[in-house]
């Protein structure tokens, strides 16, 4: 499969050259993740996956407007044409999981497992975490595409005084620490404010990050292209090897 990063920048008012527009993942140019902009619609994407109904995710829910492309969300919206998912499903020569996520109090948040020909990946938006009896879906994954919002330890996360529900985002070492049980690529998107202070520093952060939690961490850019063929094969890390 080959992947093309659209956009990399959080709900945030900063932005730089590389790091401009909402979130957005095309697959083999057909496949989109996430429609933070409007103008993702010009690549003409056959399926839309949107992980969640915030404004960066899906740019229909700030203004209203109509998409003539079937969408795959996690709940209804006004009167879109939105198809809520079952857990596994086909679209052409894709199957996809659809693998509940925690981030959101007021909306519901899916992460996509997506595979074609042997190859598979995980993209999962905005993130704080993944219960543990969902686990068994991920697999061996070549690469987890997920959230940058925050560097520190334990990024945002409140919790619901009432429901007792969490929401905001985890940091980047939480989530380097749940995912290098699945992979040991990890690109990270939707970047916070505290990467525009120094764009260049704050990657390398990030991949000496990576580098001690034994994962490589790819720092994504918008226009950035992935073929996952190029990617090795997740052959130093298995579960079973742990048992
Ligand atoms: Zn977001
Ligand atoms: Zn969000």
């Amino acid at each position: 499969m080959k992947i093309r990063v659209l956009g990399t920048r959080g709900e945030i008012g900063e932005e730089s050259p590389g790091h401009r527009l909402h979130s957005g993942v095309l697959v083999d140019n057909t496949l989109l993740l996430d429609l933070g902009e409007r103008e993702y619609l010009d690549l003409s994407p056959t399926a839309i996956l949107v992980t969640h109904l915030h404004p960066d995710h899906a740019f229909f829910v700030r203004d209203k407007s109509a998409v003539g492309v079937p969408i795959i969300a996690p709940e209804a919206y006004d009167t879109m044409n939105i198809r809520v998912p079952e857990e596994e499903f086909r679209l052409g020569e894709y199957i996809v999981r659809a693998i509940p996520t925690h981030h959101s109090k007021l909306v519901r948040s899916l992460a996509y497992r997506v595979e074609k020909d042997g190859q598979v990946f995980l993209y999962t938006g905005d993130l704080i975490w993944i219960d543990t009896m969902y686990h068994h879906l991920l697999g061996d994954l070549d690469l987890v595409i997920t959230d940058g919002s925050y560097l520190r330890k334990g990024g945002m996360v409140r919790r619901d005084e009432k429901t007792g529900q969490i929401f905001g985002h985890n940091g980047i070492p939480e989530l380097i620490t749940l995912f290098s049980g699945f992979t040991r690529h990890i690109l990270l998107v939707h970047f916070g404010s505290w990467f525009f202070e120094d764009v260049e520093g704050s990657a390398e952060k990030l991949r000496k990050a990576g580098e001690h939690m034994g994962v490589e961490v790819l720092v994504g850019y918008d226009g950035m292209e992935i073929d996952l063929a190029d990617i090795p094969r997740s052959t130093i890390y298995s579960r079973e090897h742990l048992l």
